[in-house]
This record gives C-alpha cells, sequence and structure tokens, in this order.
C-alpha cells in the first residue's frame, strides 16, 4: 500500500527534506569529535598531583579491582584507547600510556571502566558484544540491501536490508549506556582510590564527557538515517 509520502513530501520530484538532517547529524559528529580532540589537548597538558601515568593508574585500578588476567598495552595512534575483551588488554594510545596528565588518567580509568563492565556481566555490554557481528554486517550491507531491492522493485529485500541496518543502529543505541557507565565507574574509582584530586576530577570529567557526545552525535545520525530509509524504501516496498 502507498501512503503516499513521497508524493506530498517531494520524494519524486527528488527533493529530499530528511536528507538535510542527515547532514545536520553529519556535521554533529564532526564537531564532538573535532571537540573531543581539542578538549583532550587542553587537559593533557594539566599534571594530575598523584603523577601516575595512564599505563600506572589503569594497572592500579585492575589491583585494586584483584583483576590479574588483565595487561596493559601501548597501541599507537590518537585517541585509539581501547578494551580488548578477546586478549583481555587494556590498550591505551600515545597520548594516554605514558602521560600522566588528567586527560590521560580519566581516559585509562575509562577503559578500566570496560574491563570491569566484562567483569561484572554488566547486561548492555554483554548485548553489546553479542551484536557487534550482526551490526558489522548491518552497517555495511544494510543499504547496499535495500538500494538493490528497491531497483529489482523486490519488497521483501528492501524490508530485509532495512532490519539489518537496524541491527547497526540498535548496536549504536545499546553503546551509550555502556559508555556512560564506563565514564561514570572510571571516575568513581579514581576518586575513591584518590588517584585523581576533586578538581582533577571535574577536568576528566569534561574529557569523558566530550568523548561521550562523539557516541550520542552517532547514534543520533544512525537513527534519522534509518527513520529516512523507513520512509523512503519501507513504505515504497510495501506498494
Ligand atoms: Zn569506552
Amino acid at each position: 500500500m502507498y501512503y503516499g509520502y513521497g508524493r506530498g513530501y517531494g520524494y519524486g520530484m527528488g527533493f529530499d527534506p530528511l536528507y538535510i538532517l542527515v547532514i545536520i547529524m553529519a556535521i554533529l559528529c564532526m564537531v564532538a569529535s573535532a571537540r573531543v580532540s581539542s578538549v583532550y589537548k587542553k587537559y593533557a597538558r594539566i599534571r594530575s598531583m598523584s603523577g601516575l601515568t595512564g599505563a600506572q593508574t589503569a594497572m592500579e585500578i585492575l589491583r585494586r579491582n584483584g583483576i590479574t588476567d588483565v595487561t596493559v598495552a601501548h597501541v599507537s595512534g590518537n585517541l585509539t584507547d581501547h578494551y580488548d575483551p578477546k586478549r583481555r588488554m587494556v590498550c591505551l594510545s600515545d597520548a594516554t600510556y605514558g602521560s600522566c596528565s588528567v586527560a590521560a588518567v580519566g581516559v585509562a580509568a575509562h577503559e578500566c571502566g570496560h574491563v570491569l563492565q566484562h567483569y561484572t556481566g554488566y547486561i548492555p555490554i554483554r548485548i553489546r558484544s553479542a551484536i557487534v557481528p550482526a551490526a558489522n554486517i548491518g552497517s555495511k550491507a544494510g543499504i547496499p540491501i535495500i538500494l538493490l531491492g528497491f531497483f529489482l522493485s523486490f519488497s521483501p529485500l528492501v524490508t530485509i536490508g532495512i532490519w539489518v541496518f537496524s541491527l547497526a543502529v540498535i548496536f549504536q543505541l545499546v553503546t551509550l549506556p555502556v559508555e556512560f557507565n564506563a565514564s561514570h565507574r572510571a571516575l568513581v574509582m579514581l576518586e575513591q582510590y584518590g588517584i585523581l584530586g576533586h578538581e582533577e576530577i571535574t577536568h576528566s570529567r569534561k574529557v569523558l564527557s566530550a568523548a561521550a557526545m562523539t557516541y550520542v552525535a552517532s547514534a543520533a545520525s544512525a537513527v534519522v538515517q534509518l527513520f529516512r530509509l523507513v520512509l523512503i524504501y519501507g513504505r515504497r516496498g510495501n506498494d
């Protein structure tokens, strides 16, 4: 059944109002990632009182939590810090590993937050880990499948494509509680273990909040893209 969305809103004439929103979201993603770089740079210049490096911070947090089977490794790149649950490795980047800035300490603690999420069986990270393979397929193959179904005028393929793409969107949404919770754990531990002072915590919080905004922007962008795909192709696919 055709709902007339395309005609009413000018899709048939090549004008796509939701595309403007997609572009705005893409710009917001760029702004968020530029901001995290500049905030990181700012707080990378402030040395923490404890003098612990990012790597030492991570080791201390792991030790305090009785975690002995996770190692702390140095990876190259800029803001490439992550926790690799398969290899049980907290990977800290050039700017984090050997630096004792409040930015480096905050990021290192955040990655340990992810370690603890795995250790405590935090539900959102379990969901996230479970859908990683499907989400990877969804982000690469979703739109091509939809387009193929559309050009072949084969609506089941369009529907499959939209569902596959939805997995990538769900992944982005589940990432949000995972990231906010890791940062929350990080700041609580830094204060509790006396690694950072009260004012230093507020600096680290600014770095981690800026990083979280990049995830919010990309999740919002993915939701808008999905919404647009459903409006354009979903309804036509059901003709
Ligand atoms: Zn994270």
